[in-house]
């Protein structure tokens, strides 16, 4: 008999609106993706399954609705997170420029056990832009941005030409994946019969 567990990772991806979170997201769940702006409308997550060193792992990734210009996402949108997906486009310095507070506003926000060791993960998207010639972000400066935020892991991508989509999330599922086993160590004591939800969300309220 196979004992394997289902794991629900609740991922959020955040950054300045237009960046192409919601673009990744529908690139990497639905293998779309479309050069019309509109804001994020319906679900609040899309869920993704993959298989991890044997272990079944639904990845629910949330996008906000547009909020993100009004910075007000609500308790409910970080809550549980087991990962922080911060998204920049590497042609728009001020997207780049406001990853500071984004890290600070989910810290803030989702108050995570250990805030140092909290896995975040940086996305540089749309890097087919005019062929990489209108860039204003290096690969150097993102990566020193990462280092100084405690080794954050750093993608470059395009949702347009599903350029690393794939892995990045692989690696976001992973790191989410790994933090959650710490916290499985705190929850040795409860009864194998309690569900996953049951187990990390508390109360059902
Ligand atoms: P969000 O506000 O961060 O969710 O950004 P969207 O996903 O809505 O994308 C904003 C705009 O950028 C849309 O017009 C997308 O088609 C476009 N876009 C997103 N990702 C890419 C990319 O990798 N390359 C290019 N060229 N355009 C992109
Ligand atoms: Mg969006």
């Amino acid at each position: 008999m196979s004992t394997r567990r289902r794991t629900l990772l609740k991922v959020i991806v955040l950054g300045d609106s237009g960046v192409g979170k919601t673009s990744l997201m529908n690139q990497y769940v639905h293998k779309k993706f479309s050069q019309q702006y509109k804001a994020t409308i319906g679900a609040d997550f899309v869920t993704k399954e993959l298989l991890i060193d044997d272990r079944l792992v639904t990845l629910q990734i949330w996008d906000t609705a547009g909020q993100e210009r009004f910075q007000s996402l609500g308790v409910a949108f970080y809550r549980g997170a087991d990962c922080c997906v911060l998204v920049y486009d590497v042609n728009v310095m001020r997207s780049f420029d406001t990853l500071d507070n984004w890290h600070e506003e989910f810290l803030k926000q989702a108050t995570p056990s250990d805030p140092r060791t909290f896995p975040f993960i940086l996305l540089g998207n749309k890097i087919d832009i005019d062929g990489g010639n209108s860039r204003v972000v290096s690969e150097k400066k993102a990566k020193d941005w990462c280092a100084s935020k405690g080794n954050i892991p750093y993608f470059e991508t395009s949702a347009k030409e599903d350029y690393n989509v794939d892995p990045a999330f692989l690696s976001i599922a992973k790191i989410a994946l790994a933090n959650e086993r710490e916290q499985d160590i705190y929850f040795q004591g409860i009864p194998e019969a309690a569900s996953e939800s049951e187990q990390r969300g508390g109360c059902a309220c």
